[in-house]
């Protein structure tokens, strides 16, 4: 059975080719093209291995082309040299008079005389196969010969039985035994039935295909959430509602046990669709008349030959070249929600890094674009320094001072919710906590972190812990100076030794100089060891304008040498914008800084960690 059959020139431009999942084949052949074809090594054994393919091929010195049946190393097919030899002469017969210079450009419909020519070997092939060998008489018969001690011996002997078994084209199966008084062209068809079946490529084959199989296969097996490191399975977030246990008369407002541990907004695995697969996708789906229609469609525009033919080996890249396919990524990215600047700063640094590269035979500009962009994504959202917040924390607990982090951001993004849920994670993590309510400006905020500490304290009484008591809340109302709350708060933590400090602060607009005054102050006179800045994953370009003003406030207002600016990131609401998870990458371009935690939802157990491959799919889809 053929997977492929392709006719190109020495040079590797494809004129003709068997079938549309061609490009599961491309770098088969490229391989072939670089380092056979090309350097002219080992043309004469016209036979070439990689991975599960072997590739049988003919060159034709005259017309400089080269003809190659791509098939699994696995099979032997004992019919190719005689059908390459009928396309090479079929091929010429049709289009043996075009000049050389005109046959790049040709648009060579070869498939009817491919067909003919095939089922022509295949069938030569199955007819030696089924010959039937004349039956001969028992006295013509080894058997007739042997005495019974040859057959004892002959026991000891089973390599001639193994011969056989290995020269039948497959063992026979079950089924076929079944049968019974099948005949040889039933075996024989049952056998290529199932070889097929074992060996034929589902119908998606691209390498863009392989993904969605992937994608479908985990989604079939189910979505595993994110582990903490010292975080405990999902499983384990289920297990910790305890809300459940918690006395009656204790209000809950927030704690809904029917939420606890669900993971929402889990980024799905994603896939690129190409144009070709769009079709397969809608030929999938449509009627025979659409599906005609289709076929002619793509006919005309010459499938995957269209796309083989603007390719030719060792191709230089240059801007000109780039800029069709790096408009469409940086239209793709806003579309993603990356902000519009990141976007064309992240298609220029592409274009820097491919701009005069030289492409492989079959590679196309687009697949290149999209390999170095989702690259550089992955550089982008993946951590230069690693911040473990539960080391570090040990660490300040060992050396009898409290653990700080300072939350800030604008209005309504989710500190104190996202603060509440990393308070509930280090409970779980076993240290206790105090929450300064530093947001003295906001009517309410102190009462909601009140709720939450009541909640968290239900959820872990200190009856559970050794009697100690897990959240205490810092509170001095409202209008006071938050920097002189936190700093009591931190020396109350140290007196008391209390493991960590979370600082909740008002929230402020990026603009509003008074109070972007205040947040550096606040920063500098407590020097905490973690500024985590909490911006809503449903931000677009205003993320840019946020950090950017954020961090030179911190740094303009604080007149200190090193001013201590944002050092992580607490991406909020990712359960809500679905596959624009684009603010993840504004966010983390800006600052250089990781995204420590991804709120998923308004549970306690909904805080999650960054999957950089997951954004980056997403992004990419
Ligand atoms: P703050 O003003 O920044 O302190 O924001 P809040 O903590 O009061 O949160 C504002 C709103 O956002 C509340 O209704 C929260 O329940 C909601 N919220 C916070 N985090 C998330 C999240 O990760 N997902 C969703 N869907 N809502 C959230």
């Amino acid at each position: 059975m053929l997977d492929f059959v392709v006719i190109f020139t020495k040079g590797g431009v494809v004129l003709w080719h068997s079938n549309a999942s061609g490009s599961s084949f491309a770098s088969c052949i490229n391989s072939l093209i670089r380092g056979v074809i090309l350097e002219e090594r080992n043309t004469e054994a016209k036979y070439f291995e990689e991975d599960h393919l072997a590739v049988q091929f003919k060159l034709d010195n005259e017309l400089d082309l080269v003809y190659a049946a791509i098939f699994q190393k696995v099979i032997k097919l004992n019919y190719l040299d005689g059908f390459l030899t009928e396309m090479q002469s079929a091929f010429k017969d049709k289009y043996g008079g075009i000049p050389a210079a005109e046959r790049l450009g040709g648009d060579y419909d070869f498939d009817r005389e491919y067909r003919r020519v095939l089922s022509a070997a295949e069938e030569a092939s199955a007819k030696q196969v089924k010959a039937p060998k004349a039956m001969r008489s028992y006295n013509e018969s080894q058997k007739s010969k042997k005495t019974v001690a040859s057959m004892i011996q002959d026991d000891k002997k089973p390599a001639e039985k193994r011969v056989n078994i290995q020269e039948s084209p497959s063992p026979p199966s079950k089924s076929s035994e079944a049968a019974g008084g099948a005949s040889m062209d039933d075996i024989i068809r049952e056998n290529r039935r199932k070889l097929r079946e074992k060996l034929t490529p589902t119908k998606k084959t691209s390498p863009g295909d392989q993904k969605p199989s992937k994608a479908a296969a985990t989604e079939k097996a189910g979505k595993k959430p994110r582990v903490w490191d010292l975080g405990g399975s999902s499983k384990d977030a289920i297990n910790l509602d305890r809300s459940k246990d918690t006395p009656e008369d204790v209000q809950y407002q927030n704690i809904n046990s029917e939420l606890v541990g669900t993971m929402q907004g889990v980024i799905r695995d994603l896939d690129v669709e190409s144009e070709d697969e769009a079709d397969e996708q809608d030929e999938e789906e449509s009627s025979e008349e659409e599906q005609q229609e289709l076929q002619s469609r793509k006919s005309k525009r010459g499938g995957l030959l269209s796309y083989f033919k603007g390719i030719v080996g060792a191709k230089t890249m240059t801007l000109a070249d780039l800029q069709p396919a790096l408009e469409k990524m940086r239209d793709h990215l806003i579309s993603k929600n990356v902000a519009t600047e990141i976007a064309a700063k992240l298609c220029d640094s592409v274009a820097t890094s491919l701009d005069g590269k030289q492409m492989g035979t079959f590679d196309s500009i687009a697949s290149q674009v999209k390999e170095a962009l989702t690259q550089s994504l992955v550089r982008i959202l993946s951590p230069k320094r690693r911040i473990d917040i539960i080391r570090d924390a040990l660490e300040s607990k060992r050396n009898g001072r409290p653990y700080t982090i300072i939350f800030c951001g604008v209005n309504g993004v989710g500190k104190s919710t996202n603060l509440a849920k990393i308070c509930f994670w280090l409970i779980e993590n076993d240290f206790n906590v105090l929450i300064a309510a530093c947001d003295t400006f906001r009517a309410g905020a102190v009462e909601q972190l009140r709720t939450h500490t009541r909640h968290l304290n239900a959820l872990h009484p200190a009856a559970k812990h050794d009697g100690r008591t897990m959240v205490q809340l810092y509170e001095k109302g409202y209008g006071k100076d938050a920097a002189g709350i936190a700093m009591e708060a931190i020396k109350f933590a140290h007196d008391t030794r209390v493991d960590v400090v979370l600082v909740d602060t008002a929230g402020r607009m990026q603009d509003n100089e008074p109070l972007m005054r205040s947040l550096s102050k606040l920063i500098k006179v407590n020097n905490p060891d973690l500024v985590l800045f909490v911006g809503e994953a449903l931000v677009g370009n205003e993320a840019v304008d946020q950090l950017v003003k954020f961090n030179q406030s911190l740094a303009d207002y604080s007149s200190n040498e090193n001013p201590h600016i944002i050092d992580g990131i607490v991406l909020t609401k990712f359960d809500t914008i679905d596959d624009k998870v684009g603010a993840a990458i504004s966010m983390t371009y800006i600052t250089g800084q990781p995204i420590v935690f991804v709120g998923t939802g308004q549970t306690y157990a909904d805080l999650k960690a960054i999957n950089v491959n997951a954004v980056v799919n997403s992004l990419m889809k």
